[in-house]
């Protein structure tokens, strides 16, 4: 089977975590900081926070903007389910706004049209967070303008985004949110195995954060009600959790970001590959905005099924039948029975529906090879001209 994507493991990668493990920390060592300081460097942001995921990632980003019962966040509809539920833990309540189809991102006229709308009822929302879909930046200039308007905060989702340009500047800079944050799941563009990363440039957010992260204590006299009782001392001030990442993860993730460029090079090989490979197939070909750099993560073709016999099943079928572990990024979020019991209805965000009706994410990451690409679309057009 040729999966969708997965991760590419050196020696040295390998000789990073051994290294780890003959040493004195396997978690709450120097690893982590060293990844979060490499990581911060690289996007140009003053502080990162790594965590055992993004989801805590996210939900840590939302507690330390301060989201909580009677808050109202809203999230892109075609997005892994963590996006949404990270202000669902918070007590909060969820809401999207509909895609642009073109790049599949959170529309950012929708998203004005929405607000003003909110604004007459009341239901602004405490915090937007747009998803950089497949690593390509949403539109977050326009975003950013919205909110100076109307008062929120914004979170990038940019699991599959690191290494990513927006314009001039880096994905993960913040220079347009208050906080991004990063995958290193497996099938992302680098990896910790499991793990993800917080940034920002807000050195109050940041703290909250790393409190957070670890139980809500702190070890930092400032930040006591009273005089340490000694040195064992420390307090609890919050109520956090343990989202710790491990030092085998961090000096995993340390080793990977040598090759970040690297890899996020070679899977713009491979699209442009795909690109010429498919261009007399009828499908549309994921569209790249001229003044961004994708981290591409994906590369999800549209069918374009008024044109051909077969359903976007029986492609799918036809591909997996031939070994190709095709996907489908992502099912609505709102679809979702956990969601649909919260009041979600069909119909909601059309556009959203309709990528959902047509989409196949091709395989790509940066281990597969042109012989094997050359399998992928000889089956996809085969599938195709059923
Ligand atoms: C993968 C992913 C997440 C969750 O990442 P984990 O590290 O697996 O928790 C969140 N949002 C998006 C868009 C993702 O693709």
């Amino acid at each position: 089977m040729i999966p969708y994507g997965r991760q590419d493991i050196s020696e040295a990668d390998i000789q990073a975590v051994v290294e780890v493990l003959r040493s004195d920390f396997l978690t709450q060592g120097p690893a982590v900081p060293a990844f979060e300081d490499a990581v911060a460097n690289y996007c140009g942001a003053k502080f990162a926070i790594a965590a055992n995921s993004a989801t805590s990632s996210l939900h840590l980003a939302c507690l330390a903007l301060g989201v909580g019962k009677g808050d109202i966040v809203w999230t892109s509809p075609i997005t892994f389910v963590a996006s949404a539920n990270c202000a669902l833990y918070c007590g909060a309540e969820v809401g999207f706004v509909d895609v642009d189809l073109r790049t599949c991102n959170m529309s950012a006229d929708l998203l004005a049209e929405k607000l003003a709308e909110a604004e007459s009822k009341n239901e602004l929302p405490k915090v937007v967070i747009p998803v950089h879909m497949g690593g390509q930046s949403s539109d977050m200039a326009a975003i950013h303008a919205l909110s100076q308007r109307y008062g929120f905060k914004i979170i990038e989702d940019a699991s599959h985004a690191i290494g990513g340009r927006y314009g001039s500047g880096i994905i993960g800079g913040c220079r347009y949110s208050d906080i991004t944050v990063f995958s290193f799941h497996p099938v992302k563009i680098i990896t910790t195995g499991e793990g993800g990363m917080a940034l920002t440039n807000d050195e109050h957010l940041a703290k909250r954060m790393r409190l957070l992260r670890s139980h809500g204590i702190t070890r930092d006299p400032a930040d006591m009600t009273h005089e340490p009782d000694g040195p064992w001392y420390y307090q609890q001030i919050a109520l956090g959790f343990n989202y710790r990442m491990t030092d085998m993860q961090a000096a995993l993730g340390l080793s990977q970001m040598q090759r970040l460029d690297e890899f996020v090079a070679r899977r713009h090989v491979l699209a442009k590959r795909y690109d010429l490979l498919l261009s007399d197939l009828q499908v549309t070909l994921p569209y790249q905005h001229p003044e961004s750099y994708s981290g591409m993560h994906l590369y999800a073709i549209r069918l374009n099924l008024n044109e051909i016999r077969a359903t976007q099943r029986e492609v799918f079928e036809a591909l997996r039948a031939a070994d190709i572990g095709v996907n489908l990024h992502y099912i609505p979020v709102y679809a979702q029975p956990y969601f649909a019991a919260l009041g979600f209805k069909a119909g909601l965000c059309p556009e959203a529906e309709r990528y959902y009706s047509e989409a196949i994410s091709l395989p790509m990451y940066t281990g597969l090879q042109e012989s094997q690409q050359d399998q992928v679309v000889a089956a996809l057009r085969k599938a195709i001209s059923i």
